[in-house]
């Protein structure tokens, strides 16, 4: 799998990094069998991870703009029970949020033993969209790192184990999938001229991540940098990356009551 897992402190050119990698297989059809594989399996370890209610997955998801965010929700969570997800999109904090410090909003969030939680975005846009247009001053979301690995250590401490995704695309691929967005009517209610700015500002963005995957990917909740031109190569490498993350944790059914072999149901 051509997928980059941050090491804590690492240096990170995102430039070096193919966003159309497509690892060791050639086309969808290669890849469709195994990506199956890993959905039906990722269902029967969350049925376990539910039941045991011991354990809980954060999955952190973050890209640019049509980066496949969504679309990647859609697909990899497809054959989960319902019961034991929740995804959370964070957008634009509402003035409540803001009276609050920026985690507030993101700790109530947070999985409960026995789930499964997904942020679309994340407090991670407390370090991008805000520093790449000063919302706050510099020394404000520079303390923000080690806010953010400490808060993280936290979770990991109560049993939450956190998988961060950035889906990494080019410049050209937004732009193609901007352009459907203009283009299918099906498709245009997600079109958002904001995003064309943001677009401009593409370097900034670049340069807030790699700052944000250099400082806070400790060995705890690290960052995986995955090639997202191609969607279904990025479908198959993050449902890999949880089936083996769940499997890590030796999940185990809860003891049945004593005396169950006795019961009569009458
Ligand atoms: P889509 O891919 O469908 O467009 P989206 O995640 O971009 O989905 P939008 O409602 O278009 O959803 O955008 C949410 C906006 O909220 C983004 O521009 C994001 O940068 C912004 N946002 C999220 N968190 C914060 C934050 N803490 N401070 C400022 N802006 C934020
Ligand atoms: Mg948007």
């Amino acid at each position: 799998m051509s997928i980059v897992v941050v090491k804590p402190g690492q240096k990170i050119n995102l430039n070096k990094i193919d966003p159309g990698s497509t690892g060791k297989f050639k086309n969808k059809s290669e890849a469709k069998t195994q990506l199956s594989k890993n959905i039906k399996r990722m269902a029967e370890l969350q049925n376990i991870l539910y039941a045991e209610g011991k354990h809980s997955l954060l999955i952190v998801l973050q890209a640019m703009d049509a980066g496949g965010k969504d679309g990647t929700i859609r697909s990899i969570m497809s054959g989960v029970n319902p019961q034991g997800v929740r995804v959370t999109s964070f957008k634009k904090p509402t003035e409540e949020e803001l009276a609050h410090d920026f985690l507030w909003r993101i700790h109530q969030a947070a999985p409960a033993r026995g789930m499964i939680g997904i942020f679309n975005r994340s407090h991670y846009e407390d370090v991008l969209v805000v520093r790449v247009h000063n919302l706050v001053p510099k020394k404000v979301w520079q303390a923000r790192y080690e806010h953010i690995n400490n808060f993280e250590r936290l979770l990991a401490d109560n049993g939450v184990t956190i998988l961060k995704f950035y889906l990494h695309i080019s410049k050209d691929e937004q732009k193609e999938r901007l352009q459907a967005r203009l283009d299918q009517p099906h498709k245009r209610w997600k079109f958002n001229p904001g995003d064309l700015q943001e677009r401009e500002l593409w370097d900034d963005y670049m340069h807030a991540f790699e700052t944000a995957f250099e400082k806070c990917s400790p060995d705890y909740a690290p960052w995986h940098i995955v090639p997202a031109n191609k969607k279904w190569y990025r479908n198959l490498v993050i449902s890999e990356k949880i089936v083996e993350t769940l499997e890590k944790l030796n999940l185990a059914y809860p003891e049945p009551a004593a005396g169950l072999n006795d019961v009569v149901i009458v």
